[in-house]
Parts: C-alpha cells; sequence; structure tokens
C-alpha cells in the first residue's frame, strides 16, 4: 500500500490491560481517543469525488478488557495514557 499511513507519524503504544498496538487521535473536541492499529483505508464521497481516507475504530470497541475500563472514566484514562 503505498499510500499506507506511516507508523513514525503517529505515537504508538500498547494497551495497558489487552497489550494491543494503539494509538491516540485527537478528537474536534479536543479529547483523546483511544484507537485501535493500523487504521483501516475507506473511501468516502466528498462531491461526488471518491477520496481515500484513513478510518480508526475507537479501541474500547475491540479490547478484550474494555468492561475494566468502562468501570470508571479516571481509571480508564490511567491505562491508557
Ligand atoms: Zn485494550
Amino acid at each position: 500500500m503505498p499510500t499506507a499511513t506511516k507508523d513514525s507519524t503517529f505515537n504508538l503504544k500498547l494497551c495497558g490491560a489487552c497489550a494491543a498496538k494503539i494509538t491516540f487521535i485527537f478528537m474536534e473536541s479536543g479529547k483523546r481517543m483511544p484507537v485501535d492499529w493500523p487504521p483501516q483505508k475507506k473511501i468516502i464521497l466528498v462531491n461526488g469525488r471518491g477520496v481515500l481516507v484513513d478510518s480508526f475504530r475507537p479501541h474500547w470497541v475491540s479490547c478484550t478488557e474494555s468492561n475494566r475500563f468502562r468501570a470508571t472514566r479516571n481509571r480508564q484514562l490511567k491505562l491508557w495514557s
């Protein structure tokens, strides 16, 4: 994939709970979102034209230990920061 996002452009980390490779995305709101690595390639339509984009899945969707994270938000932030 010549257009693949380079690992070096993201600060990759390992999830503190399940040890999966994750990275953080800054949301429009300014909050950091832990997401699965690597991103998926997707095509979106902008003004009727296809544009290739990176699509990230929030890590709490796939994390095998996500139940632990949902217990308290504060704990979640500690594990993932
Ligand atoms: Zn995890």
